[in-house]
């Protein structure tokens, strides 16, 4: 098959590690005999710099066009000042919008390898397999914001169409799993999320083969850390997932493991690691490159439909860490490079 893809390296480690992706995806495209386009284009802080705007035009118009877009990280402390008109950030926020990726996807799995890198205790870690998908294009984020020199608000609103939406989603991938969705909310308190229960429960209906239990946010905060290995599939609210999603991240042992993929109803998603730019590593060939490189295998399988491929990737970052290569983050003292070619070795060994 032919695809295009939006290569969007950012800053910080954001370069290293989508170079690491982008040999994975070459190296899928060669042995699957397909013929992938990449073209690399700025966004967050480097694009300031050059552009003086966080999201140019450009890196916008390849984006919509292409069939996938695959991004590094954005922002670091040379564009953090509070005060900056432009920050990097919102190079971000306004692409999610634009490409209208209102689902996010973060898989969290524990590698038995890594198991006494999480701060729980092994026993509780058996088994975690959880899918969260947050609301990425809604809530808190995107409400009106106003600000006095004493008074702050932002909004959160929520429509059940944007429930309906990201409900549906997370319900049609419990089916490909354990057929259970744990919906997160606030409902005791918050009418937004008075409107995200009624909603989640009325699309609940379309999935009989799915089951539904709600989850006050407070509750789920704790149960991650006391139940991790109870859940399936997770669906909450922007703000919510962004918060639970980092807790969660600190089961699998390193935030540089982590993949995730922004879906809509578009062909195209957006699929980047969930760490940051991680500026004090930036440049040293020392970042973990596995959360990107599985970033790139959710893009095979969600926006490609090559899911073979994507598993194969997935396996071999498996049989990787089995064989104890491990990155700084991981305790070890592979570069990205290393990491990268072991990955890359794994696969051809298979093939
Ligand atoms: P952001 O605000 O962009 O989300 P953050 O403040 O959450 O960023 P990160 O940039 O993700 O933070 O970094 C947090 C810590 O994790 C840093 O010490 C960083 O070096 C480390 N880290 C993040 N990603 C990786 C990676 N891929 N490999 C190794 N270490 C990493
Ligand atoms: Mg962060």
């Amino acid at each position: 098959m032919k695809a295009r893809i939006a290569v969007l390296p950012g800053d910080g480690i954001g370069p290293e590690v989508t170079a690491a992706a982008v040999s994975v995806l070459r190296d899928a495209a060669a042995r699957g005999g397909h013929e992938f386009e990449f073209s690399e284009h700025a966004i967050g802080g480097c694009a300031i710099d050059a552009h003086g705007d966080p999201l140019p035009a450009e890196t916008l118009i390849v984006c919509k066009q292409a069939d996938a877009v695959l991004l590094g990280a954005v922002g670091g402390p040379r564009w953090s000042d509070p005060k900056a008109k432009v920050r990097p950030e919102q190079g971000l926020l306004r692409l999610r919008a634009e490409l209208g990726v209102y689902a996010n996807l973060r898989p969290v799995r524990v590698h038995p390898k890594l198991a006494a890198l999480s701060p729980l205790k092994n026993e509780r870690l058996t088994g975690v397999d959880l899918l969260f998908v947050r609301e990425l294009t809604g809530g808190a984020y995107f409400g009106a914001k106003t600000r006095t020199a004493d008074v702050a608000t932002d909004e959160t609103k929520y429509t059940t169409q944007e429930v309906e939406r990201v409900a549906r989603r997370a319900f049609a991938l419990a089916r490909g799993r354990g057929r259970r969705v744990t919906s997160v909310d606030k409902a005791n308190v918050l009418e937004t999320s008075r409107l995200w229960r009624e909603t989640v429960q009325r699309v609940a209906h379309e999935f009989p083969d799915v089951a539904l239990e709600h989850q006050l946010v407070d509750s789920m905060a704790m149960l991650l850390l006391t139940r991790p290995a109870a859940y399936d599939v997770i669906v909450t609210e922007n703000l919510f997932g962004d918060i639970l999603t980092d807790e969660a991240a600190a089961l699998a042992g390193s935030l540089g493991l982590l993949p995730s993929a922004s879906l809509g109803d578009g062909k195209v998603g957006l699929y980047e690691p969930i760490h940051g730019s991680a500026p004090d590593i930036a440049g040293r060939g020392v970042a973990n490159p596995l959360g990107a490189i599985l970033s790139a295998a959710m893009l095979l399988r969600h926006s490609l439909g090559l899911a073979d491929e994507a598993a194969a990737i997935e396996a071999a970052v498996d049989r990787v860490l089995d064989a104890g290569v491990s990155t700084r983050d991981l305790g070890g003292d592979a570069g990205t490079r290393e990491a990268t070619a072991a990955v890359l070795a794994a696969l051809n060994e298979r093939a």
